[in-house]
């Protein structure tokens, strides 16, 4: 052969599982013990697709093979995904009940209008709530349906997926999650309000995470204000009921700041409406002192010309062109400053 381990499953060992499972599970182990800590090490492909594969183990250390990125599509791929849904499935449950919750896989609606992947619930039965692992791809509509299908019932829900960019994060509530010293960390989704903007909050590991949602620490909420964010703006965040507070606040400062800012603006307008019309009103007076100057300037010189040659005078500056437009103007500018 060509020195290649060919890889005939993904799935090493997984704790639940049917005969299908132990099955792959007998072939996986076998290709297991032929790469793990191999030296030199031995390069793994798909029997199926050719493709390279890596030897991984999950955070509670299940052995499986996964493609490396950029694989075709073929069928023991596909059947990975499965399989990669089934480990984060087992990883929820697992994080569900470190967080102090019952968790039971694969529950269906009494009606059968839902099925959840995990249903974590309080061992007091006050509440339950579906944890979905979603890594095939669905639109923000069909994930929508499907959250309001189990809020209907009562179960609420939150969505995890270990994609790079799923583009329906923040659609519901939801988190990405990325792998992290010591297992699963949420990585995106769960955010705190700093000063004047919401901040991506450091990773934590799942199964804190879910003890601050079942314990109602965290909160979905639908931040009013943006993101300061590396990746995108999310609709719907997941953060503590302090940081809504502090944004409640920052909110209420920022419509003060811009009510102040309103009436110094119309303060300022008022004053320079007043500064005109104290000004108008100074023009207009010197415009009618002028005219009563002129008007008795006219008056004696009309008894210092006594006399038909005086009139005469008189007559001829009346009519020169212009004189009695310009009079009329300065009557008329009085009247309409
Ligand atoms: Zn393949």
């Amino acid at each position: 052969m060509s020195g290649f381990l060919e890889v005939q499953s993904t799935v090493v060992d997984v704790e639940e599982g049917d005969a299908a499972h132990r099955a792959r599970r007998e072939q996986g182990g076998q290709a297991w013990k032929a790469v793990w800590k191999a030296r030199p090490p031995a390069p793994i492909v798909c029997v199926e697709c050719r493709h390279p594969m890596y030897a991984k183990t999950s955070e509670r250390g299940l052995r499986f093979f996964a493609h490396a990125p950029h694989a075709p599509d073929c069928e023991i791929a596909r059947q990975g995904e499965s399989e990669a849904h089934h480990l984060l499935k087992l990883e929820l449950a697992s994080a569900a009940r470190k967080a102090g919750a019952h968790a039971e896989s694969e529950v269906r609606a009494p009606d059968g209008s839902w099925r959840a992947d995990v249903l974590a619930s309080d061992p007091a039965g006050t509440w339950r709530m579906a944890l979905e692992a979603q890594l095939s791809p669905i639109t923000a509509a069909e994930i929508v349906e499907r959250t309001e299908r189990m809020d209907a019932h009562d179960v609420t829900c939150c969505w995890f997926s270990d994609r790079p960019r799923p583009p329906w994060l923040g659609a519901v509530p939801s988190v990405r999650l990325a792998a992290a010293e010591g297992g699963i960390a949420v990585a995106e989704g769960l955010v705190k309000f700093a000063g004047s903007a919401w901040e991506p909050a450091p990773q934590v590991p799942v199964a804190d995470f879910l003890r601050w949602v079942f314990t109602c620490q965290v909160f979905p909420h639908l931040p009013r204000v943006r993101l300061r964010y590396p990746q995108r703006q999310l609709a719907q965040v997941w953060t503590a009921l302090q940081y809504i507070a502090a944004e409640d606040a920052y909110l209420w400062r920022e419509e003060e700041r811009q009510r102040q800012a309103a009436e110094q603006r119309a303060r300022f307008k008022e004053k320079a409406a007043r500064r005109r019309a104290d000004i108008d009103q100074r023009n207009a007076a010197s415009r009618r002192a002028a005219l009563g100057r002129a008007a008795s300037a006219e008056a004696d010189a009309r008894r210092a010309n006594l006399g038909p040659a005086g009139a005469r005078f008189h007559d001829q500056l009346m009519r020169r062109p212009g004189v009695e437009q310009a009079v009329a103007h300065l009557a008329g500018s009085t009247t309409s400053p």
